[in-house]
């Protein structure tokens, strides 16, 4: 309604967009879902539903929008959250777009206690049946046995056996660090190395004291572009050029657990998309051995990124009282993601039409999991464990709604 108030003279291309949306979602679910499916059953479901896949799953997000929309500043504002998948509109399969940009249309979740609460309500179900989680534990391979996946050795030379191995780490990251040079050579593993890591990011966090919403922090995410041209704002430079995009959320604010106390302190989160150019020739050691070099990337970076957000929200600046810059490098080094690709590989339709990304791999006991087999994001990530879970005990699809 608030889309037709603004574009009136679009409203029936509005209609068709969102009629558009709902069917790719569906056909992004269906895709998934076979992606935890044995044989014949992916199969025939493919087979059955072939033509409504490809024509949504196949096509980019700038295809759908350029044939349905007509007005350039509606479809730019359609495209915008584009940095929600992180496939850019003339790269992004429609079917990724419509299941992430979906899953707001009802607004957003936040998880009440922060990141740390989903793990803090599935550790215990994880210890309940009998196992445990263990942080700060890297795999440094996967061990076969006879072609079958049948353990995990860690870096410290731990040895952990065990019927079924679930990877979670990324798709890519599975094939190219973990998996030995035969299992590498085979078509599924070979098709997973060509696809290239998504996105990387700088992120600066910011700690409050005073009241944030009295000066224009809200619960909503806040999506900043420069120009119309939103499909390609990805900071190449090294903080000699203008930021073109930003992202504002306070976390805080959203989070109904949460005690400002008598400070009144709040968080922030500007996050400006980032090509890996940006930071390549610190990687592998560069950062510690040309340390002033990198301090002074950083210290650019933060005054762009300070600087833009001064001009969005100038009551805010004053009650800042802590900020922190988080780089590509940053990202890498914690979470495992080739050059801090934090939402995996590329979301292309050719990675949609995959089906080297199914959670079963033709190894044996060795599964796939994470936002990889489904679409990046929480809910993503989430559905990417079911689909683990699915492929290995089939009765999990009961749980589906
Ligand atoms: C700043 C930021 C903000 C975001 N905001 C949102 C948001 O608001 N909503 C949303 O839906 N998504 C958001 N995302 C994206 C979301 O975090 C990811 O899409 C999601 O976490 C992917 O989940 P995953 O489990 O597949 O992978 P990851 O969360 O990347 O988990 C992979 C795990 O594997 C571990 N690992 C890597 N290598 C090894 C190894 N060899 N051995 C053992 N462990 C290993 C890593 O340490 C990591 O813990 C955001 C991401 C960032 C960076």
């Amino acid at each position: 309604m608030e889309l037709k108030d603004r574009f009136p003279s679009n409203a029936a291309e509005i209609d068709a967009y969102f009629k558009a949306l709902q069917s790719a979602e569906e056909a992004g679910h269906m895709v998934s879902a076979e992606r935890a499916m044995p044989e014949p059953f992916n199969s025939a479901h493919h087979w059955w539903n072939k033509r409504k896949i490809e024509r949504w799953c196949s096509v980019t997000t700038g295809e759908v929008v350029d044939k349905l929309i007509s007005d350039p500043q509606l479809a730019a504002v359609l495209l915008a959250q584009w940095g929600t998948y992180g496939g850019k509109p003339n790269e992004a399969s429609f079917a990724i777009h419509s299941i992430v940009i979906s899953h707001y249309l009802e607004g957003a979740h936040y998880p009440v206690g922060g990141a740390t609460s989903i793990a803090k309500g599935l550790v215990p179900v994880i210890e309940a049946a009998g196992g445990s989680a263990r942080a700060a534990t890297p795999v440094s391979e996967i061990l076969m046995e006879n072609g079958k996946a049948s353990g995990v050795r860690t870096k410290s030379g731990e040895r952990f056996n065990a019927a079924a191995i679930v990877s979670a780490i990324g798709a890519g990251e599975t094939v190219k660090r973990l998996l030995p040079e035969e299992v590498r050579a085979q078509d599924w593993a070979r098709e997973i190395t060509t696809f290239k890591p998504s996105i990387c990011h700088f992120d600066l966090f910011l700690g409050f004291e005073g009241d944030i919403a009295q000066h224009g922090a809200t619960r909503s995410n806040h999506w900043f572009y420069e120009s119309w041209d939103t499909s390609d704002a990805i900071y190449r430079a090294q903080g000699s050029e203008p930021i073109q995009m930003m992202f504002v959320s306070f976390a805080s604010l959203k989070d109904s657990n949460h005690d400002p106390g008598p400070a009144n302190k709040h968080t922030g989160d500007l996050l400006i998309w980032a090509d890996w150019s940006s930071v390549a020739e610190f990687a592998d050691g560069g950062a510690e051995e040309r340390a002033d070099e990198w301090a002074s990337l950083k210290q650019r970076v933060e005054t762009r990124m300070l600087e833009f957000f001064k001009e969005k929200f100038p009551g805010l600046v004053p009650l800042i009282t802590y900020h922190e810059l988080g780089t590509p490098l940053a990202t890498a080094l914690f979470t495992g993601h080739e050059k801090g690709g934090f939402y995996g590989v590329e979301t292309t339709p050719r990675r949609m039409m995959s089906e080297a990304l199914h959670s079963r791999t033709p190894v044996p006991g060795l599964f796939l999991a994470g936002q990889d087999v489904v679409t990046p994001g929480i809910a993503g990530a989430l559905s990417g464990g079911m689909m683990g879970a699915a492929a290995i005990d089939p009765r999990v699809f009961q749980h589906f709604k």
